[in-house]
């Protein structure tokens, strides 16, 4: 497969040109649908029916993730997933409790489309939602035997999963997985100009705080990521 550069407005999600839709709703980059169809059947040949989350994420979408975040209107958690409160925390830690669990808007992966959420509905308890949350995929959760069938096979399509653990920056993400032919050329496309410029540009809350930390950030949450 042929590497082939993003522009700036497809690598922070402003436009959709780089996609196509593959499920109602959920968008794909247009290089990633075959082998996620690989890795859909392969999984169906094993008993799992492995179903898109989430995939394409605009920058609109993120932005609204973010400010509503922010300020408040939806909890803000610590790493232990309780909610902070907003009162006993200073602005950057704020700051800093959000990029854990959230991206920032012009640096969310899933502007790609070559990042995907994935899950298996019919391991869902009947009456459950699913919640993308830890206790789920890991041991002694519903999606468990998931989550080691993923860590098996994604990498025979090109998948990997970026937030495999928590290395001080994103939190632990199992369902979260990357196709990397694409994805490892698109974060290096993705530089700090580009972040701040897009930011700039845009009604983000925090924003003078998110451009004066904006060197930090990207190194602790944006490229530090799992290799495998
Ligand atoms: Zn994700």
């Amino acid at each position: 497969m042929t590497f082939i550069g993003m522009t700036p407005e497809q690598l922070t999600g402003q436009v959709q040109t780089h996609l196509v839709e593959f499920a109602p709703n959920r968008l794909l980059h247009k290089q990633v649908v075959n082998d996620f169809n690989g890795l859909q059947q392969a999984a169906k040949n094993q008993g799992f029916t492995l179903h898109i989350a989430s995939a394409f994420r605009s920058f609109e979408r993120q932005l609204n993730i973010w400010n509503n975040k922010y300020s408040g209107v939806v909890p803000i958690l610590d790493k232990n997933e309780v909610a902070i409160d907003m009162t006993k925390v200073t602005e950057q830690e704020k700051l800093y409790h959000l990029l854990h669990w959230s991206a920032l808007p012009s640096a969310s992966r899933h502007h790609w489309g070559t990042d995907i959420d994935v899950y298996d509905p019919t391991l869902l308890p009947k009456g459950q939602s699913l919640q993308l949350q830890k206790s789920e995929y890991l041991t002694g959760g519903y999606f468990s035997e998931l989550t080691d069938w993923l860590s098996h096979n994604i990498h025979q399509y090109g998948f990997y999963r970026p937030y495999k653990q928590d290395q001080g920056g994103v939190a632990q993400e199992p369902w979260h997985i990357s196709y990397a032919p694409l994805a490892v050329g698109f974060l290096s496309q993705l530089d700090l100009d580009l972040i701040s410029d897009t930011l700039i540009n845009h009604s983000v809350l925090g924003k003078s705080l998110i451009l004066q930390e904006l060197p930090t950030i990207y190194e602790q949450y944006i490229c530090n990521i799992s290799q495998d």
